[in-house]
């Protein structure tokens, strides 16, 4: 039976060469394969390899091979006998090893003439085929010990529904030897499992049986090497070819199979095989009697299962015997990526750290912008604070003139009651002043609790008209005490933004005093600020404050707009970086221009509110006049 490996002629070609001293000759070796070369090639390789690197000169390996053994009558086994013989009458060889039962009885039958006194070791034959008795003196045996109904009894009990088990194996003479055997053996259980042989028919039969076999089978494969029409002469194809196609799991007894479509189970081992021949020819070698070596059969080793197959069948591995083991497993995605899931696990922790970091940081921004905003909203008030203590001469004279208009007009009242027939329209018309002043004192007042007052932005829809008109108009006072001159031109209709107010006055109140200080520290031929209000492009509303001052100091202009910056001997540096702070939040931008001639202009813009207020827009924009 071909069940030995690779790995047991190059284990033994190692053996072999250290069993020949390189002093002494070396030692001839026969090897005597059951199966043709193509077939015994898969040993060989391995063999030549070991054989040249190892032992150069030490050892003089010959391999033939008894491709009549595939065929059911022997005709051709003299002939093949009287080569052999031949061959080796002048150089007689030190040990032959035979591969498969085929070999082990060719050189039985034939050893008389061929080889009387040369020891042989019959190696990868089953113990029925070479019992103690069959031994001659001149011969040793590493036989294996297949029990069948163990076989069987692994099959039923990863598939215990199993009734029908197929058998394939050849024709040739080994082959109807164990279809006996096999059938002997499994005589006991014949009522709890039917055996159904296929042997003695064509290859393609055999492919058509494997594949439409009835429900609960299983396929027990032992060999098929013979001379069956339509199977490879010599290779080992058979197997992969009935895997292909069959409907029922496949089973055997050696692990030679394993890996090639069997299942598996308790199997009998090549590598101790080989292990085991390997020893017994380093001392047959050595100068050890061949009758002295009686081995006992190996058996099967410990389970061996092929997960490709349970999965196929669908056997679960806690179906399985105690201390199997699992072989061919599929590398898990673990496996057969590691390094890129390793490289991916890294990225993602550096990208989870990034988010982190970048959360922590943005976080940190929020705290920051929150604090920057009440910075901002705190130094807005000290900024119009500081603005209206300015302005108390214009705050002044808009109370006291209405309140001075109030004392006269009692006074006059007084005046007219103190006569003896007063006239009651005429004190009408004062109660009316009276009362009209009183509303322009309280407006003043409003105003000036709004622009002081610490009240939370709000957004609504603010007319930048409105902001420039009461701007104006609060600091005219102001303005006159300072011989200079407010006027404004501003777009036809309302051009609504979305904002608050109270910050927008302040932005517009900001830039006219700053115009007033210009204009104030400067010898001009006219003393004049002028307020616009535009439409721009039917999409934004923009407010320019243009002053008739000197213009903005050219190596100042990068800068007028940062945080305490200043020209001014008593100035805080805040007002221009306050009115872009503001404008930003409201979406708009703000820019400063010098004009030709003389003169500075600061302009901010900003989106109009909605579309609904576009819409009702003028049809034509305003002009700056
Ligand atoms: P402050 O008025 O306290 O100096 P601002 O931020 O309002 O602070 O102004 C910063 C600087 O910008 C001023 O000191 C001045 O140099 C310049 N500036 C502002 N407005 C004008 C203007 N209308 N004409 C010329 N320079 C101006």
């Amino acid at each position: 039976m071909p069940s030995f490996g690779a790995r047991l002629l190059g284990a033994l070609l190692l053996a072999l060469a250290a069993a020949t001293a390189p002093a002494q000759p070396p030692k001839r070796v026969l090897l005597l394969h059951s199966w043709g070369p193509v077939f015994g090639d898969l040993y060989a390789k391995d063999m030549r390899v070991q054989l040249s690197r190892q032992m150069p000169g030490h050892l003089e390996l010959y391999e033939e091979w008894l491709v009549s053994a595939r065929f059911a009558d022997r005709q051709e086994d003299a002939a093949f006998a009287g080569y052999l013989g031949t061959l080796f009458a002048d150089h007689p060889v030190d040990l032959v090893i035979t591969l498969g039962a085929p070999a082990a009885n060719f050189v039985q039958r034939y050893q008389q003439s061929l080889f009387s006194s040369t020891p042989e070791l019959l190696a990868d034959v089953e113990e029925r085929r070479t019992a103690d008795s069959s031994l001659t003196p001149n011969e040793t045996a590493v036989a294996i010990g297949v029990s069948f109904p163990a076989v069987v009894q692994n099959i039923l009990r990863v598939r215990p529904q199993t009734s029908t088990l197929a058998v394939v194996i050849g024709n040739s003479p080994i082959e109807k030897f164990w279809v006996g055997q096999i059938r002997d053996a499994l005589e006991p259980i014949k009522s709890r499992i039917s055996l159904s042989f296929l042997t003695e028919l064509p290859f393609s039969e055999v492919l058509r049986r494997i594949a439409t076999l009835p429900p609960r089978s299983a396929i027990l494969y032992i060999l098929l090497s013979p001379d069956i029409e339509g199977i490879p002469q010599d290779e080992d194809t058979a197997l992969a070819q009935l895997h292909a196609v069959a409907n029922a799991p496949m089973f055997s007894y050696t692990d030679a199979y394993l890996g090639k479509g069997i299942v598996g189970g308790p199997l009998i081992s090549g590598e101790e095989q080989g292990r085991a021949t390997v020893s017994v020819a380093a001392r047959l070698l050595s100068g050890e009697d061949p009758s002295a070596i009686r081995l006992p059969p190996i058996g099967v080793g410990k389970p061996q299962f092929d997960w490709r197959e349970l999965k196929r069948w669908n056997i679960s591995e806690s179906d399985l015997p105690a201390g199997s083991t699992i072989l061919f497993r599929d590398p898990s995605a673990w496996e057969r990526n590691r390094w890129q899931l390793l490289a991916t696990a890294a990225v993602l922790v550096l990208q989870s750290g990034l988010i982190v970091g970048l959360l922590h940081e943005r976080r940190r921004r929020r705290n920051a912008e929150l604090n920057s905003h009440r910075h901002l909203a705190e130094l807005a008030r000290m900024n119009r604070r500081s603005t209206i203590g300015e302005l108390s001469t214009s705050i002044a004279h808009e109370i006291s003139q209405p309140l001075g208009a109030i004392l006269r007009n009692t006074e006059a009242a007084q005046a007219i009651l103190n006569k003896g027939s007063p006239d009651l329209e005429e004190l009408k018309d004062i109660m009316a002043d009276i009362e009209r002043d009183e509303r322009r004192a309280n407006e003043v007042i409003n105003r000036l609790r709004g622009l002081l007052a610490n009240v939370p932005t709000e957004t609504k829809d603010v007319d930048p008209n409105e902001v420039v008109r009461e701007v104006f108009e609060f600091l005219s006072a102001q303005a006159a005490a300072r011989g200079i001159a407010l006027t404004t031109s501003l777009a036809p209709g309302p051009v609504y933004v979305s904002g608050d107010r109270i910050q927008l006055q302040q932005v517009v109140l900001n830039l006219v005093i700053n115009g007033m200080d210009a204009i104030g520290a400067a010898v001009t031929k006219e003393r004049r600020i002028t307020g616009h209000t535009m439409l721009v492009d039917r999409t934004a509303a923009e407010v320019a404050i243009e002053d008739s001052g000197p213009g903005i100091q050219m190596d100042t202009v990068e800068h007028i707009f940062e945080p305490f910056f200043t020209t001014k001997e008593t100035g805080m540096g805040v007002g221009l970086s306050i009115a872009r702070t503001i404008v930003a939040n409201h979406l708009g931008r703000i820019w400063a221009e010098n004009l030709y001639g003389a003169g500075a202009v600061f302009r901010f813009k900003l989106p109009l509110a909605k579309k609904a207020d576009r819409e009702r827009l003028p049809a034509q924009t305003a002009v700056s006049g």
